[in-house]
């Protein structure tokens, strides 16, 4: 069966001196792994079609040849050319393009993960707060994942729960102040809040719980309630809440994808090294 589907390039890998696997995540049918015969041939139709990081259209031969789909046409939608000089973006779309490719099972679509790296993607490509989007697309990756958390009440009572929004308005000393008041806990492995009240009464263990202040909370609640990244650059965050949302969003996605992403701390290492105005 031919079919013809967009599909962003995860992984890129020789196949001999002629051909080249690749790892795409299809917008139809999930994630596919294809053969380009004669990819790097000189004359090849394929030639300067196929890169990471690009969205394509792709016309592919669904029939397994060797454990591999067979591509016959490609041709790029998007490019994202950026991706090649700026090396902090690059940190930052590897990690969300190995994460799709370690999540998402061969064959099985999920056009929302499709939707949502395609999304990342571009954001890495154009965008400058990119810590901050990191942050913002993982919470929106566990949400089309069937992830996302509770935080709107609390997990044992459901009294709704207290939030800062002072980070909008206000980020300075008094978000930080009241960031001090730790009260709730946040329960990686319930995917929600337990209050100040309830939280003495859940064993930490059980919870895989660790606290959480009410500017972070309504960090998280504002990001969630939005549809657009840009809910993430009008958000200006403290270091210390960066820290904490760093924390909070690892360790929530690591409990529950079960998986070992060295690419997410190079990322954001990466982003943390000052070396040049134009890096
Ligand atoms: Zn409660």
């Amino acid at each position: 069966m031919i079919v013809k589907t967009q599909a962003i390039v995860l992984r890129m890998i020789p196949f001999s001196e002629t051909s080249r696997v690749v790892l795409w995540l299809t917008s139809d049918h999930g994630k596919i792994a294809t053969i380009i015969k004669g990819a790097h041939r000189r004359r090849s139709p394929f030639v300067g079609q196929v890169d990471l990081f690009y969205t394509c259209e792709l016309l592919v031969y669904l029939r397994l040849f060797r454990g591999l789909h067979i591509v016959k046409e490609c041709s790029p939608l998007k490019t994202r050319t950026l991706l090649r000089s700026r090396w902090r973006a690059t940190a930052c779309a590897s990690y969300f393009a190995e994460l799709a490719a370690q999540i998402s099972p061969l064959n099985a679509p999920h056009p929302e993960l499709f939707r949502v790296l395609d999304m990342a993607l571009d954001y890495f490509a154009d965008q400058s707060a990119l810590e901050l989007g990191l942050f913002w697309f993982e919470l929106k990756l566990m949400k089309a994942m069937g992830l996302a958390p509770q935080l709107k009440e609390c997990l044992r009572c459901h009294r709704p729960l207290q939030e800062d929004n002072d980070f909008v308005a206000e980020p300075g000393a008094r978000a930080a102040r009241r960031g001090q008041e730790r009260e709730s806990v946040f329960s990686c492995a319930r995917g929600g809040i337990l209050c100040k009240a309830c939280a003495p009464m859940v064993p930490t263990s059980l919870n895989a719980g660790m606290p959480i202040t009410p500017d972070i909370l309504g960090i998280l609640r504002f990001w969630q309630a939005s549809r657009s990244w840009r809910s993430a650059q009008s958000a200006t965050c403290t270091p210390r809440q960066i820290r904490e949302l760093e924390r909070i969003m690892g360790f929530f996605m690591q409990y529950h994808l079960e998986i070992a992403n060295p690419a997410r701390a190079v990322a954001l290492s990466i982003l943390r090294t000052r070396l040049g105005p134009t890096s």
